[in-house]
């Protein structure tokens, strides 16, 4: 996997300060995206052990809520895989924080047999608290919105989805 940038503070994908990173690849390719470089699978740099540990290592500070997912597509098959072992890390040390992941794809397509479902989803589901799902649809936009471009998108409250077994929506939208 690659990855396009790592915002060390940010404070407009998801509640609090946050680190962001945004993962290269993107199959979508929504009209009038924001970030259409990291279409490209192989933009930006090589998303190694290094990578995780400078990100883990980034998180640390008390005022730091939690990890923004984004991309490109982070949902992406091989994004996914490539995103296991930093969200099995970020688990491990920071139970407390929360991971917010934005993706073009709708839940049900990470569901078992989903278009984007793969052997690491389920997992990778299990560690993200709120997952913003959807394309971004231009006909749709309203830049009132908060955490999301257009009103189509779902801020998806993934705990609370998992134990009761249907959508919940994040009821701070
Ligand atoms: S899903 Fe996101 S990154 Fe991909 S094309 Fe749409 S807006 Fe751009």
């Amino acid at each position: 996997m690659n990855y396009a940038t790592i915002k060390e503070v940010d404070i407009a994908n998801g509640t609090g300060v946050r680190v962001s990173l945004f993962v290269s690849g993107c199959t979508h390719r929504c009209p009038e995206c924001f970030n259409e470089v990291a279409w490209d699978f192989h933009y930006g740099n090589e998303f190694t052990e290094d990578t995780i540990a400078y990100i883990i290592d980034k998180l640390s500070p008390n005022h730091i809520q939690g990890l923004s997912l984004l991309g490109g597509e982070p949902m992406e098959k091989s994004n996914q895989r490539g995103l296991l072992p930093l969200l099995q890390k970020f688990h491990e040390i920071y139970p407390e924080k929360s991971v917010w992941c934005y993706t073009g794809y709708v839940l049900e397509d990470l569901l078992e047999n989903g278009r984007a479902h793969c052997e690491v989803t389920d997992e990778l589901l299990s560690y993200i608290d709120i997952l913003v799902d959807g394309p971004f649809i231009l006909a749709q936009k309203d830049i009132r919105l908060k955490f999301r471009g257009s009103t189509n998108q779902r801020i998806i409250d993934m705990k609370q989805t998992r134990e009761n077994h249907h959508v919940v929506l994040w009821k701070n939208q």
